[in-house]
């Protein structure tokens, strides 16, 4: 008879199996370090030792044709084996390798797994006596759970906790731990990096504006005095120096757009000539300089008694020329009539106690016919002024169209 036998296709042979009374877990143990198995499959490339010849070897072959077995002498032989690391794992019955656990290796070997199908264990009795098995079968029927549990508790225990292995979570803890860190260590060097180059460009774009602030001014500067210098051109070009009205130049520049607007406008436009009676006399008796300013009082009094669209323009020497748009020849009859008597009664004063110089105009005019050139429009008018001039001065003349200009 053997007790704690576990039933074979091969021992059935010769023995008869009773009701198993003790149930023990089939466990890998390996070494302390490592990692619990929940998936036996994952052992395919492991070398795992089992005692030669036991009943648990064909079980194993059967549920797991992946593991590789390695025979061992004996239980003793195969944990050594594991704990010297010539085998990664070693398989029994939980009863047997608790035992050898407890005994010599604590704290070198550990149960890292349990298989799902248990080691049963009955008694194996000769078969050749039938009667055995009935009578132990009985006795086993008849042994109550406690007084199993009596027996096991026994026998030394062990305890083994399905703990798998964490140790990788923790790696990965780890290493998100170390990705986050990096990452945000990264975003912080960024952030600085990015304060720097905004305040990099906020003082570069200060340092531009102040820059364009000043290209600004100078180029308002450069432009105010271009357009100063430009008027002061226009000046020096259309303006006459020793009375400030416009020059002969403009005049003749001038001219053609006060035909256009009288043309298109339907608007009359004529013109007188104006010359300061005896000037030479003047001259000669007051001096060239007394001459300039006496030119000037007439200049002022003239333009006093003018329009501001009339153009007035020095002509040449103490002669002026009037262009009037919008008035026929009678109309300008009156102006010039205004103009005549205004500076008979205005006589020159050289000072406060001086006695006046009394200066006297005489004056030409005529009015514009269409499609005329300035030059005859001109030469007309002075006709009239030569007229005036000849009938005693100090009065206006004026020329009909149909008038003969002398040659
Ligand atoms: P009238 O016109 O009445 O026939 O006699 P006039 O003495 O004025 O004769 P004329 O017009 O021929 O002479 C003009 C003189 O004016 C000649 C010149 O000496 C003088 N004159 C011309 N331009 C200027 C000037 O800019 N300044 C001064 N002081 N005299 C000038
Ligand atoms: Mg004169
Ligand atoms: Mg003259």
């Amino acid at each position: 008879m053997l007790s704690l036998a576990a039933n074979t296709t091969e021992r059935q042979t010769y023995l008869n199996f009773t009701t198993p009374y003790l149930i023990f877990p089939r466990v890998l143990v390996t070494g302390i370090k490592e990692p619990f198995v929940n998936n036996f499959a994952l052992l395919a490339s492991k070398r795992i030792g089992m005692v030669k010849g036991y009943a648990m070897q064909d079980f194993i072959r059967e549920h797991y044709p992946n593991i590789t077995i390695v025979d061992v002498e004996n239980i003793k032989n195969g944990l050594e084996k594991v704990a010297k690391g010539e085998l990664y794992g070693f398989i029994d019955g939980m009863d047997t390798v608790g035992y050898h656990l407890q005994e010599e290796f604590l704290g070198q070997l550990k149960v890292s797994g349990k298989f799902d199908k248990s080691k049963e264990l009955g008694l194996g009795l000769r078969n050749d006596h039938p009667l055995l098995l009935n009578i132990f079968n009985k006795m086993i029927d008849n042994l109550s759970q406690i007084a199993i549990q009596n027996i096991t508790d026994k026998s030394p225990s062990i305890r083994y906790i399905q703990r798998p292995d964490y140790s990788y979570l923790w790696w990965l803890l780890f290493v998100v731990v170390l990705i986050i860190t990096a990452f945000v260590y990264k975003r912080h060097l960024l952030n600085n990096l990015n304060k720097e180059l905004n305040e990099k460009i906020f003082e570069k774009t200060q340092a531009l504006q102040a820059l364009n602030e000043s290209l600004e001014m100078k180029i308002k500067e450069r432009t105010e005095t271009i357009e100063r210098s430009k008027v002061i051109l226009q000046d020096v070009a259309y303006k006459d120096n020793l009375t400030g009205i416009f020059n002969r130049h403009y005049l003749f520049e001038k001219a053609p757009l006060f035909f256009v607007a009288s043309i298109h406008l339907k608007e009359p436009l004529s013109m007188l000539i104006i010359d300061i009676d005896h000037f030479k006399k003047v001259n000669d008796v007051y001096g060239h300089i007394i001459g300039d300013n006496i030119i000037k009082h007439c200049v002022g009094n003239i333009q006093k008694n003018l329009r501001t669209d009339d153009l007035f323009a020095r002509y040449g020497g103490e002669e002026f020329l009037v262009l009037l748009p919008r008035l026929t020849i009678h109309e300008s009859i009156k102006v010039a009539e205004k103009l005549r008597l205004y500076l008979e009664q205005h006589h020159y004063r050289l000072n406060e106690i001086s006695p006046p110089i009394p200066i006297t105009i005489s004056i030409g005019i005529s009015e514009y016919q269409v499609g005329e050139a300035l030059e005859k429009f001109i030469d007309r008018t002075d006709v009239a002024l030569y007229k005036a001039k000849e009938n005693g001065r100090n009065q206006v003349q004026t020329i009909c169209c149909t008038d003969e200009i002398p040659k």
